[in-house]
């Protein structure tokens, strides 16, 4: 007899962050991530995560938005359904709902880690296998204050913890931001790689005068300066400039890689699990990047465990990761639900051993945090 999806369930988890997180679009005091258990006749549990950055500021979805569609929608087409078919099940997902990536990569984690654990093996195996099993993982300096951010860096290089920060910009006029990033870049000097993120804050000509005065200060890597939707624009930017350009927004799936390549418009993807709609997508998204001959580099949604370890196993798995990640979600949040926390030494982030993600729930943990229970 097949083994059968019996019931999925989608919880809010609002978790504390060690500080402020500052963005160009909101500022985050916590995170909420959804956490996805999905059971299966044969008795095995798979966990999943969706989680988004500032409620409804970076993306389309929200976490309560993703419980809904899991609750009212996804759910209802996955019980029943061969739960060791997970291509399957995600083909029957894709024809009940357009949309609603985040969601779906959270189901599929859960599919994927519930395989994993029913044939005894990591996720990264069921992928193909790791060829890798360490990430290397940059620090996003994100309190807005340049001293502080200093002081952060500094304490994190001697702890051998992240030698790459990424400075997320675009919130003040350009001229301050650029101050900012150089004051922290002279700081540092060749210790450490300092990239910047803009999310898509700024306009063309803004994007022009701020890379070349990033270029001048030495910055390493210029993350989607402008609007996602302005491809020819940062296909410009991209023709104008050595320092690379990495689109993140404008790259969703394989189908945006293969516009973004066509132009000319970033010289590195940043992947994401979440965004793709889960783990095989962003590795069609990756394949892409890899035939145009653009870098890769694991992006992050500010995950928790759950949804960065999915994101691992499948980052592990890719041919080329130039630029390394960003997967320290985890380090972010004061508290977390899995029982052992992700393992961060010598700059990089360590796949976990055991079936499936390597990850197991703290219930108490769960118990404690979930919304519901609040
Ligand atoms: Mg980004």
């Amino acid at each position: 007899m097949a083994t059968t999806i019996t019931s999925v369930d989608a919880i809010l988890v609002d978790l504390p962050t060690i500080r402020a997180h500052q963005l160009a679009m909101a500022t985050m005091q916590q995170q909420t991530l959804v956490i996805v258990r999905l059971r299966a006749s044969d008795g095995i549990e798979g966990i999943g995560e969706a989680t988004t950055i500032g409620g409804l500021s970076y993306g389309e979805e929200s976490p309560e938005g993703i419980k809904l569609a899991i609750d009212t929608y996804l759910a209802p087409a996955l019980i029943g359904q061969d739960a060791t078919n997970v291509h399957g099940a995600m083909a029957r997902l894709n024809k009940v709902a357009r949309g609603n990536r985040f969601a779906k990569s959270a189901l599929e984690t859960a599919l994927l880690d519930a395989q994993g654990k029913r044939l005894g093996v990591p996720l990264a195996t069921l992928l193909g296998g790791a060829v890798r099993d360490a990430l290397p993982v940059l620090w996003t300096l994100a309190s807005g204050d340049t001293a502080r951010d200093i002081e952060e860096a500094e304490r994190l290089l001697a702890e051998r913890r992240h030698d790459t920060f990424k400075l997320k910009i675009g919130r003040r006029a350009v001229r301050d931001d650029v101050a900012h990033v150089a004051a922290i870049k002279r700081a540092l000097g060749d210790r450490a790689r300092v990239t910047v993120d803009v999310n898509q804050a700024w306009n063309e000509a803004d994007g022009a005068n701020g890379i070349a005065m990033l270029e001048a200060a030495g910055i390493d890597l210029i993350e989607q300066p402008i609007a996602r939707e302005n491809r020819v624009g940062l296909a410009r930017l991209a023709a104008r400039f050595v320092v690379p350009i990495m689109a993140d927004e404008a790259v969703t799936g394989p189908e945006d890689a293969m516009e973004l390549a066509r132009l000319g418009a970033a010289d590195v993807f940043a992947l994401k699990i979440a965004k793709s709609g889960g783990i095989f997508g962003m590795l069609r998204t990756a394949a892409v990047g890899d035939a145009a001959g653009i870098a890769l580099y694991g992006g992050t949604m500010l995950e928790g465990s759950v949804g960065t370890i999915a994101a691992a196993h499948g980052f592990c798995t890719l041919p080329q990761l130039a630029w390394g990640t960003e997967l320290f979600g985890p380090l972010l949040l004061k508290d977390d639900v899995v029982l052992e926390r992700p393992a961060y030494r010598d700059f990089a982030l360590r796949l976990p051993d055991g079936p499936g993600l390597g990850l197991a729930l703290d219930e108490d943990k769960l118990a404690h945090y979930r919304r519901d229970c609040a």
